[in-house]
């Protein structure tokens, strides 16, 4: 354990093999793999965010080995226990600042620790852009979602509206036609940013409708989502639309602020790594689950990169020492 200088701050002169910066499957995946290849990892979970996304929702039922599927905060419990059988450290506390570069890369805590490492893994995740609007909170995991490859199956038979005007949300809509009654897109403009070609695709989908220049306003429903109010953005006026199901699909934003001039991010601020392995763009850092993810975003696909990236850290500390 770190301990406390004479300034204050704690000090931790161990240069570790590997600190794990997060800990949703991609974390805590990697967790597993280092400590069974005996690298004592350091997991910096997070304070309040610690387990990563799927502590914020109910049902997992694509997680293969649970067959009757399983609540979110149950598997990521798991996986943390996992970790810690093989004698993984973990600390609840928020990463404030890395140093990357050189042979030791240190890591800063809230308050004040320093962790140094030889290895440092990268798996913080992103987080879906929110609409910020009333309801969305008290009824998310009960029909207000942001993925429809997780929650769609629930809403079989059933109306649905997907909120947005990109790419991704015109491929939700459509993907949500195989489970709703119907399907209606809610889009702020009069046409979608989308693509042509998957504009024309959703546009011609008999399920599909669209409520065009309509800004959501709430999401209504007692214990699960009933309607949503939205406000016409030329005439003013507001209407409500009866739903069991809100899918958001606004946006993602990649928890890499930490990470701005000290590794390579593209435009939308996920971090890059070298074709099919978890390296970025500093000797030593691998990266790892949806803080590098555009297209999956899944909790099976971040966790298989979290093994990557265990695997990545392990092989370049050996070719290495
Ligand atoms: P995350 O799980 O997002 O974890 C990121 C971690 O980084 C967190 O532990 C956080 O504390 C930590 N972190 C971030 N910044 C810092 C920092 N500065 N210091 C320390 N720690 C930090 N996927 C499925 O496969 N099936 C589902 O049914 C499903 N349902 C979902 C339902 C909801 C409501 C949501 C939001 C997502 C769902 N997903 C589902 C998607 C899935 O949760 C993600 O794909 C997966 O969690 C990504 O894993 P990750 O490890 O990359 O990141």
């Amino acid at each position: 354990a770190p301990e406390t200088a004479q300034d204050g701050a704690a000090q931790d002169s161990t240069v570790h093999e590997v600190v794990i910066v997060g800990s949703g499957p991609a974390g805590y995946t990697a967790a597993i793999y280092t400590a069974r290849a005996e690298m004592k990892p350091i997991v910096l979970a997070g304070a309040l965010d610690a387990g990563g996304a799927l502590m914020t929702t109910t049902d997992v039922e694509n997680f293969p080995g649970f067959a009757e599927g399983i609540q979110g905060p149950e598997l990521m419990t798991t996986m943390q226990e996992q970790a810690e059988r093989f004698g993984a450290q973990i600390e609840f506390e928020d990463v404030v600042d890395v140093q990357l570069e050189g042979d030791v890369k240190t890591i800063t805590l809230e308050d004040g620790t320093v962790y140094r490492a030889k290895s440092v893994i990268i798996a913080t995740g992103s987080a879906y852009r929110r609409l910020d609007v009333n309801g969305e909170d008290r009824l998310s995991g009960k029909g207000v979602s942001w993925c429809a490859t997780c929650d769609g199956f629930f809403f079989k038979d059933q109306d649905i509206v997907v909120v947005g005007g990109g790419d991704s949300a015109v491929e939700e809509a459509t993907f949500l036609t195989r489970f709703g009654r119907t399907v209606t897109l809610v889009h702020r403009r009069d046409a979608l940013r989308a693509s042509k070609i998957m504009a024309r695709r959703a546009e011609s989908d008999p399920k599909l409708s669209f409520a065009w220049n309509s800004e959501l306003v709430s999401i209504n429903g007692g214990e699960k989502v009933e309607s949503i109010t939205v406000r016409d953005t030329q005439t003013g006026e507001e209407r409500e639309i009866a739903t069991s199901a809100v899918f958001e699909a606004i946006g993602h934003l990649p928890r890499t602020e930490l990470f701005q001039d000290k590794l390579e991010l593209d435009e939308q601020g996920y971090i890059v790594v070298e074709g099919r392995t978890t390296r970025t763009s500093v000797e030593g850092v691998f990266a790892a689950g949806d803080v590098v993810d555009h297209t999956y975003r899944q909790a099976i696909t971040a966790a298989g990169s979290g093994c990557q990236a265990a695997l990545d850290a392990e092989r370049w500390l050996a070719d290495r020492d």
